[in-house]
């Protein structure tokens, strides 16, 4: 991680201090330290840079492809959940529009 104050790649993910910290760590922001410049600064979690020295470029498309696949079974579920929706409504309309006429 580079340092947005010394700008040296020294650092580190640091240990959340206090309830403010372990708060915004619900949304991905994460405390960092610099060991060169001992600045302590909050930024969003990378997971690209957080796998060491031999991190794969492929980290970040391989997140976005996660995140594709899931936007995609999202929305197949809600294709289902209205196709479903869709078929009770027809079977409540078909059976409303056939008890007169098998009444009768
Ligand atoms: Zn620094």
């Amino acid at each position: 991680m580079l340092c947005p104050k010394c700008k040296t790649d020294r650092a580190h993910r640091s240990h959340r201090v206090g309830l403010a910290e372990h708060l915004v760590s619900i949304v991905g922001l994460f405390p960092y330290n610099c060991h060169d410049c001992h600045s302590r600064y909050l930024r969003f979690r990378d997971s690209s840079h957080e796998a060491g020295p031999s991190a794969n470029p492929s980290g970040e498309r391989e997140i976005v492809a996660t995140q594709r696949i899931r936007n995609r079974e999202r929305k197949q579920r809600e294709i289902l959940l209205y196709g479903l929706a869709l078929l009770v409504f027809v079977a409540i309309l078909y059976f409303l529009t056939r008890e007169p006429s098998a009444g009768a």
